[in-house]
């Protein structure tokens, strides 16, 4: 079933999650793990996000360094398609631009269509950390949009191939990303949302937004979205804060502002344990009040650590 219509039937505010492949040579048994401690609140959909290759320098005989691709976290077809088989609940494979011809692109998706994976999330992707800043492939895809341009096509019949005629169209339900503090490269919010409707006017059905500790900066984003006529459900994305070092990391890695009375109350923490109870109390006021104000789904960023989420929905839904 696709995202947007889960969206449509809800009578209430859903639950999903999203995960991340499990490091390369790990078992797909700790992405199970992961989920089964949450069954109970029934997710509606899991996204499994999608990594792309990184570099590295390894030292070789006589010294010299070879520059080596790797990619640490391989699998995320796979897994979308083992979490429909073995729990019947919707996937959302996540598909960037980065690191892939148009071509390439193009037979992921058949692959997905074929595997029975009807939604997916567009992304762009962030640039590899050796390279200054995004650089797509060769003959790949720029922007977000220009992906959803493309599933867009294929939706309708039209792949790259276009001499090919009777192509059949595939099915895909299109979600896409939002920031409530703004895209880090963007050079305002402006320019963001303007970007951010051309997405949903090449056919984008849904947002999820990136992660925020202040409700005040969605509901602010929202209005902001729905004064520039962009009218689609607008899912917020919610981190549980687990450890000290985040006060840090999360603002470095995420591009946004940890409210003054959540930072000051982890300061005040002890150790990493009381860390992670200001975090899940934070998170679970947070809820409450997106629930109240009849948000269409809370998506958790689970990042593999199912206590602190099952936690938090234990009290929200
Ligand atoms: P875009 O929508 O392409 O926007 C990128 C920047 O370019 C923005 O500043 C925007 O304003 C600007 N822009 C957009 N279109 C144009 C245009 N046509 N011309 C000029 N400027 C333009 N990353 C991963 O690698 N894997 C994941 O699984 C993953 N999952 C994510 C899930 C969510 C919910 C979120 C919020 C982010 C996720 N990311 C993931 C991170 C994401 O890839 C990065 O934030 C990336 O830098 C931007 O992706 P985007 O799809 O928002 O890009």
């Amino acid at each position: 079933m696709k995202v947007i219509d889960h969206l449509k039937d809800a009578k209430r505010t859903l639950f999903s999650i999203e995960i991340l492949p499990p490091l390369k040579g790990k078992s797909i048994q700790s992405i199970f793990d992961g989920i089964d401690p949450l069954l109970e609140f029934q997710p509606s959909f899991i996204d499994v996000t999608y990594h792309r290759e990184e570099y590295v320098y390894k030292k070789r005989e006589g010294g010299y360094l070879e520059k080596v691709s790797i990619r640490k976290r391989p699998g995320t077809v796979g897994i979308c398609a083992a979490i429909m088989n073995r729990y019947k609940i919707d996937a959302v494979p996540h598909i960037i631009c980065g690191g892939f011809s148009k071509e390439e692109t193009e037979n992921a998706l058949i692959d997905l269509q074929f595997l029975g994976i009807d939604n997916v999330l567009a992304l762009r992707g962030d640039s590899i950390k050796t390279e200054p800043g995004f650089v797509p492939d060769p003959d790949g895809h720029h922007y977000a949009l220009d992906l959803v341009q493309h599933i867009d096509k294929m939706n309708n019949g039209i792949y790259l191939e276009d001499d090919v005629k009777d192509m059949a169209p595939t099915n895909f339900c299109i979600g896409i990303a939002g920031y409530p503090e703004k895209h880090m490269e963007a050079p305002n919010m402006a320019s963001d949302i303007k970007f951010l409707k051309m997405k949903v006017d090449a056919g984008a059905e849904y947002i999820v937004t990136q992660m925020f500790f202040d409700n005040k900066k969605y509901f602010e984003f929202v209005d902001l979205c729905r004064k520039n006529g962009i009218n689609v459900p607008i899912i917020p994305g919610l981190k549980i804060l687990t450890g000290k070092k985040q006060l840090t990391g999360l603002p470095k890695i995420f591009h946004i502002d940890l409210p003054e009375e959540l930072y000051e109350n982890v300061e005040k923490a002890k150790d990493d344990k009381e860390a992670k109870e200001v975090g899940i109390d934070w998170c679970i006021r947070q809820s409450k009040e997106l629930i109240a104000k009849g948000v269409p789904c809370l998506h958790f960023y689970t990042m593999g650590l199912s206590d602190s989420t099952r936690r938090v929905a234990k009290e929200v839904f």
